[in-house]
């Protein structure tokens, strides 16, 4: 039995609020979103962070990388978008389930 947190979001054994899944990918709104769209894209497999992966995940990340301008337009963010990925304990990373953040539209804070 996981820990995990986005692994029981994944099982359905806790709820969110989904946007998309395929076979590969389960894509949900952030509980604490940080601007008006504020998604979160995980893999179906468990994998702890980009520390884990290796070439057999290739696939895989490149899956979710080319899902994001869709998944993106889909909410509305039709002039751009930020993604984010928190690696570790010092890169910010709250929950150990690797995981892309999109976020958009009203109240995205100036980054640089
Ligand atoms: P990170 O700091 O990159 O690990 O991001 C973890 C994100 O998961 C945070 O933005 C949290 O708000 C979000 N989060 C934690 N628990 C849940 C949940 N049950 N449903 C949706 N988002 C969550
Ligand atoms: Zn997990």
């Amino acid at each position: 039995m996981t820990d995990c947190i986005f692994c029981k979001i994944i099982a359905g054994d806790i709820p969110s609020a989904k946007v998309y899944e395929d076979d590969q990918i389960f894509v949900f709104k952030d509980i604490n979103p940080k601007a008006a769209v504020h998604l979160l894209v995980v893999p179906k497999i468990h994998l702890d962070s980009l520390e884990s992966l290796t070439g057999e995940h290739q696939a895989l990340i490149g899956h979710m990388i080319l899902k994001l301008p869709e998944l993106a337009k889909a909410q509305g963010l039709n002039n751009g978008f930020r993604t984010i990925i928190n690696t570790g304990p010092d890169g910010g990373q709250e929950v150990g389930h690797i995981h892309i953040h999109i976020l958009g539209g009203k109240g995205l804070a100036k980054f640089n």
